[in-house]
């Protein structure tokens, strides 16, 4: 146990993938979990797993691109839960495409999602988390926020984006008790991977050291570890889980 219970969290982009693994080990670990996200069916199956398995969560439609869905959403959340002191930004998109060929709806679409939609979320919620003078931020970064991508450009800017917003808001919230952190996973098998041919695939096995895919568990346990208690004294990190395909520090 990570000292969860009772706590509130809540995770975006949790209706699958690494959302859905972090909203799990978050629930295993005795928080009460906010599932949110596009899709309300997929966060029904959510919920019904994690309350088959003894947990709590409730689900919230919720569209990190639309301002009023966010703050109708936190409002929802608020009212429903009391407060949010663990808050994962993990709901993401990519729109691939070389530089020259990038419309700037891609770029609008993927900046609206990942970047300005954590921002205003984060906003939306940091009044409660302020006054409770306990909380935990986690953005969901990525490697390609670190090395960049051919291919990447709006999707890169967003995730390194993340790591800016992180560290400033880490200095900005620190006395109040408040830890900000991403993490940047690496090459993670889910629906966002998925859509990869085999040759993508194997050209990124010969890139990881240590020679598998991440699984979406991998990611949810590095959550839980910054979401817990023993994570007190960590702020402005940004938490590489990418089996050594990027060695930064
Ligand atoms: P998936 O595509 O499997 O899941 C993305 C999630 O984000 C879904 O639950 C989706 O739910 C949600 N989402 C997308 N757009 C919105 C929106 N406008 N409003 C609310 N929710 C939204 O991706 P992963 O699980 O792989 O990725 C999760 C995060 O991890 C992303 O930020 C991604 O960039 C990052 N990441 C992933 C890596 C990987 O290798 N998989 C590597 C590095 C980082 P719905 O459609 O129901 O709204």
């Amino acid at each position: 146990m990570s000292g969860l219970q009772g706590r509130v969290a809540l995770v975006t982009g949790a209706s699958q993938g690494i959302g859905r693994a972090c909203a799990l080990a978050l629930a295993a670990e005795g928080a009460t979990v906010a599932l949110a996200a596009r899709n309300e069916a997929k966060l029904s199956e959510v919920q019904a797993e994690i309350e088959a398995a003894g947990g709590k969560a409730a689900a919230f439609a919720l569209d990190v691109a639309d301002e009023a869905s966010i703050k109708a959403g936190a409002k929802a959340i608020l009212d429903q839960l009391g407060t949010v002191e663990i808050l994962v930004n993990n709901a993401g998109i990519t729109r691939d495409k070389l530089v020259m060929q990038m419309k700037r709806e891609d770029w609008e679409a993927v900046l609206a999602t990942n970047l300005t939609g954590a921002f205003l979320l984060t906003q939306a919620l940091l009044r409660p988390m302020l006054k409770n003078r306990w909380g935990r931020i986690i953005n969901i970064s990525s490697v390609v926020g670190r090395t960049g991508q051919a291919g990447q450009v709006n999707y890169a800017a967003t995730k390194a984006g993340l790591i800016g917003v992180t560290r400033s808001l880490a200095r900005e919230v620190a006395a109040r008790g408040i830890t900000v952190n991403a993490v940047a996973p690496g090459y993670i098998e889910t629906p966002m991977t998925a859509v990869l041919n085999e040759a993508q695939t194997a050209a990124m096995m010969t890139t990881i050291p240590l020679g598998r895919a991440g699984t979406d568990a991998d990611i949810a346990h590095a959550v839980v570890y910054l979401a817990s208690e023993g994570a007190g004294y960590v702020t402005g990190h940004v938490l590489d889980v990418n089996g050594g395909m990027f060695m930064g520090g």
